[in-house]
């Protein structure tokens, strides 16, 4: 049982003098919130007093069984005491009391993940206090009554709507339309209601410490509120949407949340008071502006809550009363940054003229805002180039990637909103989370359409290609939500009139009514919303994604990198390898030439497979010569001077053939209908050849380098292709760089007789031809026995190019096709695997690899070694097969080039920083 102090105190105290004791360094302690509120005291802002309670605490609580751990409760209520003295104000006073917030902070920031509760301390006693201090009853009464509903809903589940009932009773009956016209007496009397409703609906039973006299009231003991709301932010750890929200964002479960006890300021103290929300740039696009916004005489929560219309908060400084904390605010801006060396997201509250610093963070932006602000901030002298490349989250480019309207498409535009997340989505409108999943499922592109989101809506924003509110701004929860899932938003569509129970939508100023299926388009970097379905184009790389780039292929490629970083592409024809060139990738990694069978080509290959006439097999397999030959040089003429590894074929060959069902059910048909008795009978003998040639297992069967050892002809085809494009093109003067790949090698043997063959082929078209052909052989690695003998095939080969699907699929015994779809989820949600291992690499995997480089090298020190699976795109899995199996180059799909030679240079940046 750990001993560690549970208790930090921060803040300024009462006397001017600060009682920090914790610092940024420490968010796993005392979580992110925690941490910077004491760095920012600790750096002389104005920081309301408080207290954080330790992570650790709410681990051991929650491990225990929400029990707490020995001496931790004492700790607290000490600390509690000291805050008390050093605010010089008690709690549930009745004279003069202290009002505290209990807020939830985890390690990484996890927006609206978690519950706070405000005003907690009030009760019959001290709301007179309140009146008497503020000489504000109506403040006071509106206070109390907005604990009351927090808490209850926070802390013990009452359903909000309740509150929200009554509330517009209230209004209907003093006749007011809303809650800021409420008098002192209305709410007083609302604090009465809130109160029975609280008792009617918290069971006696499950909180026995609630029941006086027989019956449940609503706590008026502060020490008891306390620790109740404590109890509720240890318990939102492991709420649905937390736990939902960790598994996407790949944040561990045992890290648990600290929980902050801190004073109360108030902002809804008239119009010298106010709350807001600000960025120290614009977190959309990065532009160097002060962003956010500001509601005078307000609390906390209501400017996200988009319950009234906020200011923007560059006209904070020229409003009357708040001059003076605009300009203080606009100064620490500037502090914050220097300080942070980043971008912060600041929460700040105004009381009576003061201003206190509540919350600060390095924030979250859009991938477009990201570069902007990276690429000013080398110009500002504030970070070096290292820095800004390493701030870039190499799965966040995917974003600028993403889709937007082709400009040439003329959308029909039905609304307009708030460009809250960038990329532009097609889909059908869905007006619940539940709907959106459902319709995702079954494989529907949807967009979600609501009032506005909150934390329950998680799911739905999800499985949604957009989201679209109608109500709330861009700092609204759909907004955070969505810019940090990368998926596109457009907030504050005024015109889209819900219905969200009939499932219809009528748009202002028009008689359109939309329905659930109907299709719509928006766009999130314009606020756009069109009706129907927009046609959709991809971005380019330029800009600053260019300037980004360029920078990491500076750091990747640099001679004093240690081993230098490559990228390569998988790609398969001229077009993508014409795309991959223009994403940055340096050589193609991997082609694969069955590609090169497909759409109508798919019948030659059949011919080939099937025939027992020679003469026709030897035709089919002319043509099939004819056309690799021309694909090849094409693909060279592209890659011109830059290497090209081409895999011989690979895949069972059934993959080319008919089913044999649909075959089977054609002859029934065929039959049935009278048809030809000729043809049914070629086509029985067809179906009988196919059945033939099926096994049980193809994915462990007839592929690979053992096609090509059982149908020799292939292979030589193949070469020949290859060597006959290289020497056309070394005619025309250009520099073909060709490598020929062997697959699926488990055996040297096998390897070595296929590098006979292709070299003796590789002589014949070189003397033929008059040129010399000098093609490099390698292996593709990617089973067990080949990664352990790879000293021994390495004895005979170029390269070795790890496939590294196969091999995490061999080396599990997972087939890879059935897997995913049948037990892997399983796997993941019992927490038996961490990760799927077919999206990032699995460390026996990785060590596979990393022992058939070091056997490799030993034996064959000129050799290089690359990566060529569905890994090679993956971020997490690059930088750990640059650094940790020495590999020289990672081989991706097109689009995941730009990302691959971002995490290239976090791997070279990783290894220089040690
Ligand atoms: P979240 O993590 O969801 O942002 P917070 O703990 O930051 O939750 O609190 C929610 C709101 O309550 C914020 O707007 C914050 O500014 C306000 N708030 C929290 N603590 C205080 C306090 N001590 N005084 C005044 N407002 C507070
Ligand atoms: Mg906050
Ligand atoms: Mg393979």
């Amino acid at each position: 049982m750990s001993r560690d102090k549970r208790v930090y105190r921060f803040g300024t105290d009462g006397r001017g003098g600060d009682a920090t004791e914790g610092s940024a360094e420490m968010r796993y302690i005392l979580g992110g919130k925690g941490a910077n509120l004491a760095e920012m005291a600790r750096i002389g802002l104005p920081v309301p007093p408080g207290f954080t309670i330790t992570c650790q605490t709410c681990v051991e609580y929650a491990q225990a069984g929400d029990v707490w751990p020995e001496g931790a409760l004492e700790e607290v209520a000490a600390a509690e005491r000291d805050l008390e003295q050093r605010y010089g104000k008690r709690l549930g006073d009745a004279a003069d009391p202290l009002l505290v917030s209990v807020r939830s902070g985890a390690p990484f920031s996890m927006p609206g993940m978690m519950d706070t509760v405000l005003n907690l301390g009030l009760n019959d006693e001290s709301v007179r206090g309140l009146i008497a201090q503020t000489d504000n009853p109506r403040f006071a009464w509106d206070s109390y009554r907005r604990f009351i509903q927090m808490f209850s809903d926070v802390v013990l589940g009452v359903d909000a709507d309740l509150f929200e009932n009554a509330l517009t009773a209230r209004r209907l009956l003093a006749g007011v339309r809303t809650d800021a016209e409420l008098s002192a007496e209305d709410l007083e009397a609302l604090v009465g209601e809130f109160k029975a409703i609280f008792s009617d609906h918290v069971s006696a039973k499950d909180h026995p410490e609630l029941v006086v006299d027989g019956a449940v009231a609503f706590p008026a003991d502060p020490a008891l509120q306390l620790r109740l709301a404590i109890q509720a932010v240890f318990g939102s750890w492991m709420n649905e949407r937390a736990i939902l929200y960790r598994q996407r964002n790949g944040i561990p479960d045992d890290l648990g949340t600290a929980v902050n006890v801190q004073v109360m300021v108030f902002g809804n103290k008239g119009d010298t008071s106010a709350t807001g929300v600000a960025f120290t740039r614009n977190p959309a696009d990065g532009t160097r502006e002060f962003y956010g916004d500001f509601l005078v005489n307000a609390q906390g929560e209501d400017v996200v809550a988009g319950i009234r219309n906020t200011e923007p908060i560059s006209d904070l400084a020229s409003k009357p009363g708040l001059e003076s904390a605009g300009a203080e605010l606009e100064r620490y801006f500037s502090v914050l940054e220097n300080h942070y060396r980043d971008m912060c997201d600041i929460e700040f509250t105004i009381e009576q003229g003061s201003l206190w610093m509540l919350q600060t963070r390095v924030g979250k932006r859009t991938a477009g805002a990201a570069l902007r602000i990276a690429i000013d901030m080398v110009g500002e002298g504030l970070i070096t180039r290292e820095e800004a490349v390493s701030r870039i989250d190499p799965a966040q480019l995917d974003q600028l990637l993403h889709p937007q309207f082709d400009t040439a498409a003329r959308p029909d535009v039905i609304a307009r909103g708030l460009n809250a997340s960038p990329g532009a989505a097609v889909g059908a409108i869905v007006f619940s989370s539940d709907d959106a999943v459902e319709r995702a499922q079954r494989g529907e592109p949807v967009i979600l359409v609501r009032w506005e989101t909150n934390p329950d809506d998680l799911k739905g924003m999800v499985a949604a290609e957009g989201i679209l509110t109608s109500h709330g701004g861009k700092t609204s929860h759909a907004a955070v939500i969505a810019r940090g899932m990368g998926t596109p938003c457009v907030c504050g569509v005024e015109a889209f009139r819900i219905d969200a129970a009939a499932k219809e939508v009528r748009i202002a100023g028009s008689d359109l009514v939309l329905h659930e299926g109907d299709v719509i388009s928006i766009d999130g970097a314009t606020g756009v919303v069109a009706a129907g379905a927009v046609p959709l184009v991809s971005a380019e790389l330029t800009g600053d994604l260019g300037t980004i780039l360029g920078w990491a292929d500076d750091i990747r490629l640099a001679p004093d990198a240690g081993r230098p970083a490559h990228v390569r592409v998988n790609a398969d024809n001229p077009e993508d390898a014409r795309l991959a060139l223009e994403f940055g990738a340096e050589a193609i990694g991997l082609c694969r030439t069955e590609h090169m069978f497909l759409g109508e080509r798919k019948s030659i290959i059949q011919t080939f497979i099937l025939s027992d006439d020679d003469t026709e097999r030897a035709g089919a397999l002319d043509e099939l010569l004819r056309v690799q030959t021309e694909d090849f040089a094409s693909m060279m003429r592209t890659m011109d001077g830059r290497p090209m590894v081409i895999r011989l074929i690979d895949p069972p060959l059934h993959e080319f053939l008919d089913s044999p069902r649909e075959l089977d059910v054609a002859i029934a048909r065929l039959e049935a209908a009278g048809g030809d008795p000729e043809r049914v009978r070629a086509l029985r003998d067809r179906l009988r050849r196919i059945d033939a040639m099926s096994e049980a297992n193809p994915m462990l069967g007839l592929r690979g380098v053992r096609l090509s050892v059982i149908f020799g002809d292939l292979p030589l085809m193949q070469v020949r292709a290859i060597a006959e494009a290289a020497a056309r093109l070394i005619a025309e003067g250009l520099d073909p760089r060709p490598e020929i790949m062997v697959p699926l090698v488990a055996i040297t043997e096998e390897h070595v007789q296929m590098r006979e063959l292709i070299e003796r082929v590789l002589r014949e078209v070189g003397a033929e031809r008059g040129v010399a052909l000098d093609i490099p052989v390698g292996t593709m690695v990617e089973l067990p026995r080949a990664c352990l003998v790879a000293g021994s095939i390495a004895a005979h080969a170029d390269f070795f190019c790890f496939g590294t699907n196969d091999l995490t699929q061999t080396t599990f015994g997972f087939s890879r096709d059935d897997a995913e779809a049948k037990f892997i989820p399983a796997y993941l949600h019992r927490k038996i695997l961490a990760a799927n291992p077919f999206e990032t690499v699995d460390d026996a995997v990785l060590e596979l690899v990393r022992t058939a480089v070091d056997k490799a090298r030993a034996v064959n020190p000129g050799m290089h070694f690359g990566v060529c699976g569905e890994h090679g795109g993956d971020p997490a899995s690059i930088v750990r097969f640059l650094n940790e199996a020495g590999v020289d180059y990672v081989s991706c799909s097109p689009y995941r080039v730009p990302q691959a030679r971002l995490a290239a240079a976090h791997a070279v940046l990783a290894r220089t920083r040690g």
